[in-house]
């Protein structure tokens, strides 16, 4: 394989940018070696600047539910793009994508458009303190909300764990403020809230852990959490940047049949254009600014050809059986590249929600971050080059969820299983 180009292209950008990229995970610093440039792509192929093709199942990190480039989104984009990209003024596209989030998404009565997952996150807490008159915060360890200074807090061991930053920078006064707890742990949540509930603005959870590979919340845990909130009035909410329309139309919250009380979103409802938006109870969204008091502004919020993009995209994935189709490639996928391991006599194991999946180098179960941490990631590592060298790109991470799109078909799945089964050999 050629990679010339992108070896030239990251030479340069290591000069310029810090690890050669905008953003780490690219780097590919936990798989090694060095990320290849993209040129273009096209339904679920990515090409690099080599001209070699990959079956992508990164997707933009999310947003590409429906392949790259889809001509129905591309040309939203550039009838809107015509008329100007940026007013700074309200425009009718805003109040479009605000309409079609509260219809479609059960918790959301009124929303407020944002240009990033990060910026959606750090708005639901403000909320969330502004409105109880609180300080504290709940995470989990292994969940990723941002990158915002409140969240970069260590996974920390015991039931309850006072935050320490994991990133310099981050002062540990405010990291103070923010308590984790390990995911699908019943009794940890219970006897936190036990000792400290009524200091405790918000829980933020990603229903589905998306961001230490892919962990499925146990029968009633989110339920669980949900009346924990609600009995210690603290704010219950569901980061669904990953998860929000890809795991059903109405994300996490309406396949587990759960109200939060504000939620966040991004990645697809950009359909590819930095967005990101938070949402919830009008009592709750009504004092933000400025019909309240509670601050946050954005110049380029509701941006006419992010919002575009996004409501093509939101139009694809209302066509008939989409989220079900996309569930039953995802069971596909994950069956065969199970059967391939087990051809290949390696300890594995795929965890699946609709449109998206983790993989393991140990036998199942995976419930726990604990269990998705006892994964062998230098198996992972070796996999991850076996499979990029044959024309697959998975996330060049052991503990990044992968996703399927609904370019993702037939061809494309066979073509990948055929590729894992020489890689699973190669190990
Ligand atoms: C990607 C992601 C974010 C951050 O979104 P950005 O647009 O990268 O700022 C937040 N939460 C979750 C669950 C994510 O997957």
């Amino acid at each position: 394989m050629n990679n010339a180009r992108s070896h030239e292209l990251f030479a340069r950008a290591s000069q310029l940018l810090p690890g050669g990229v905008n953003s780490p995970v690219r780097a590919f610093k936990s798989v090694g070696g060095e990320p290849f440039f993209a040129a273009r792509a096209q339904g679920a192929y990515l090409y690099d600047v080599d001209g070699n093709r990959y079956v992508d199942y990164v997707g933009s990190w999310g947003p590409m539910i429906a392949g790259h480039a889809h001509p129905q989104v591309l040309a939203a984009v550039e009838r809107t793009m015509r008329d100007g990209l940026s007013f700074g003024v309200p425009n009718a596209l805003e109040v479009a994508m605000a309409e079609e989030i509260v219809k479609i998404v059960p918790g959301c009565e009124m929303v407020r458009m944002v240009n990033s997952g990060t910026e959606a996150t750090l708005s639901a807490i403000r909320v969330a303190r502004g409105a109880t008159g609180r300080s504290r915060i709940v995470k989990f360890e292994g969940c990723y909300h941002g990158h915002g200074d409140s969240f970069l807090v260590k996974a920390g061991s015991g039931v309850m764990t006072l935050g320490l930053p994991n990133s310099p920078g981050v002062p540990s006064a405010l990291a103070d403020l923010t308590l984790t707890l390990p995911y699908n742990d019943f009794d940890a949540a219970t006897k936190l809230f036990d000792e400290v509930g009524d200091e405790i603005a918000g829980l933020i959870i990603e229903p589905i852990v998306g961001n230490a590979n892919c962990i499925l919340p146990r029968e009633g845990y989110l339920q669980h959490l949900r009346a924990l909130c609600s009995k210690h009035g603290a704010l219950l909410i569901f980061d669904e940047v990953m998860t929000g329309f890809r795991v059903a139309l109405g994300g996490a919250q309406a396949l587990y049949g759960i109200e939060p009380d504000l939620s966040t979103f991004g990645k697809i409802i950009g359909g590819g254009m930095p967005v990101g938006a938070y949402g919830g109870r009008r009592e709750l969204m009504s004092q933000v600014a400025p019909s309240g008091p509670i601050y946050q502004a954005g110049t380029l919020s509701g941006n006419p050809v992010a919002m575009a993009a996004g409501l093509a995209t939101l139009a694809l994935i209302q066509a008939p059986g989409f989220h079900a189709d996309l569930d039953r490639r995802t069971h596909v996928l994950c069956d065969g590249l199970e059967a391939a391991a087990r051809e290949a006599g390696v300890a594995f194991h795929t965890t699946r929600a609709p449109g998206m999946f983790g993989l393991y180098f140990r036998e199942g179960p995976v419930e726990t971050f604990e269990d998705a941490k006892a994964s062998d990631t230098a198996r992972f590592n070796r996999f991850f080059h076996g499979m990029l060298e044959r024309g697959v790109y998975l996330a060049p991470s052991a503990f990044e969820a992968g996703f399927v799109s609904s370019a993702h078909g037939e061809a494309e799945i066979a073509y990948t299983l055929e590729a894992a089964r020489a890689a699973f050999a190669a190990l």
